[in-house]
């Protein structure tokens, strides 16, 4: 145990107190203007200010400067829990615990602006809107008012190219409850695509003239008769889930449906894959409906790309971890179904994203909240604090990380994925 966990000691008030009031704040992404105020006045109060708006999209802090350069990502934003006691406006909830990453963040970068010895190396912490995929027309409302790109909050950050200058990036995320302190590292979420396809044909009476209609329900059925044949070529190890529903199956029992719509998501753990795979389905679509003479519309809607972290930089971590946790109680590489869009930034650089325990109810639940402040706040403090040190301390493993990392997209092509 080095000195960092001294120094959380004494921050350890300031911690819990920073939990309760963020809790008591929820708000929806691209709405965060309170839990802003509050992390400023508490980053104001100890000279720090903003390095850079991004409006909407959220601001960020920096110190010290030249490489290696580390970003901290902390996500501002919570979700719809109607029924949760802290319950805000919008019904807003932090049942998913990013209340609890703006508070460890804000502390871990006061922490180290305030320490004497450090090494040479920058330090930027990025407050984020909007992680949560939700409140779909408020956000499609300020993209068709030009005041966001993409739905995302990451996503616009990575399209202003905010992330340029930064080698990695480390963040934390609560794993909800579980029966012992605990801490994950390396997990994988899958990514996915929102796709709805609009099968048109002509209606006409079903009973008089059903040979003068075109189908286009029928259509739709042997599209989803051919993914379900097509899902014997899926790979175990891509963890891929297919998951659509019917939207619109027709009008009227009295005619030949000439519209239908059938909607939902395609996901992947494999970046490629599922991008591959994406236009396979909208090959097999519209081969469907051309072969029953209907016409097939596709709308595709990139989600959230896989996160695979980085199992090098995880390396690096990990002593820092075992300094607090049992190794039998240490998760590793774990793969979910879940999706961030964490996955997003690991397409550019290294990427961290570590899991805590110390909370209690169910993730997204309405009982969820923070249970223990040792587990949930000072422990992923004193990680991220130790690794930042060891990752400025001793450069050339950072720069040997880069070296061989994969870029799996540059950005170019991210803009190109989402049409911009
Ligand atoms: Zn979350």
């Amino acid at each position: 145990m080095n000195h960092w966990k001294n120094k959380l000691d004494t921050e350890k008030k300031s911690l819990e107190s920073m939990e309760r009031i963020l809790f008591n704040h929820p708000e929806l992404g691209f709405k965060e203007s309170e839990t802003r105020k509050i992390i400023l006045d508490y980053l104001n109060s100890n000279n720090i200010s903003i390095h850079q708006d991004f409006g909407l999209s959220g601001f960020s802090v920096q110190i010290g400067q030249g490489k290696p350069h580390i970003g901290l990502v902390a996500e501002m934003d919570a979700l719809v829990v109607l029924d949760h006691p802290n319950a805000g406006k919008d019904g807003a909830a932090h049942a998913c615990g990013h209340h609890l990453q703006t508070t460890i963040l804000s502390h871990v970068f006061k922490l180290w602006n305030d320490y004497q010895n450090k090494p040479n190396g920058t330090l930027t912490c990025y407050f984020i809107a909007a992680e949560e995929f939700v409140d779909m027309d408020y956000r499609l409302k300020l993209q068709a008012e030009n005041q966001i790109q993409l739905l995302s909050g990451k996503q616009n950050l990575i399209l202003m190219d905010a992330f340029r200058d930064v080698d990695c990036f480390l963040s934390v995320h609560t794993m909800g409850e579980t029966k012992v302190p605990s801490m994950e590292v390396n997990a994988s979420l899958s990514g996915f695509i929102y796709k709805k396809f609009h099968f048109k044909g002509q209606a006409a009476h079903a009973a008089v003239m059903p040979h003068m209609g075109i189908n286009a329900l029928n259509a739709q059925i042997l599209t989803q008769n051919a993914f379900a044949l097509y899902r014997e070529t899926f790979l175990e190890e891509d963890r891929i889930r297919l998951h659509l529903i019917t939207t619109n199956g027709g009008h009227s029992v009295n005619s030949v449906p000439s519209d239908t719509i059938l909607e939902g998501y395609v996901r992947s753990i494999h970046p490629e894959r599922l991008l591959e795979l994406n236009q396979k389905l909208n090959h097999i679509a519209k081969h469907c409906a051309e072969a029953l003479f209907a016409t097939v519309e596709i709308e595709d809607r990139m989600g959230y790309m896989p996160l695979i972290q980085s199992r090098e930089l995880s390396d690096i971590l990990l002593p820092f971890i075992e300094d607090i946790i049992p190794l039998n109680q240490i998760v590793d590489n774990q793969k979910s179904f879940a999706a961030g869009d964490m996955g997003d930034l690991s397409l550019f650089k290294p990427t961290i994203q570590l899991g805590f325990s110390g909370c209690a109810g169910l993730v997204h639940g309405k009982n969820f909240c923070m249970a223990n402040s040792e587990e949930a706040l000072v422990y992923p403090a004193y990680v991220l604090l130790s690794g930042i040190e060891e990752i400025m301390r001793n450069p050339i493993k950072l720069e040997s990380i880069l070296k061989y990392y994969p870029s799996k997209m540059s950005l170019e092509d991210y803009r190109k994925m989402h049409n911009i």
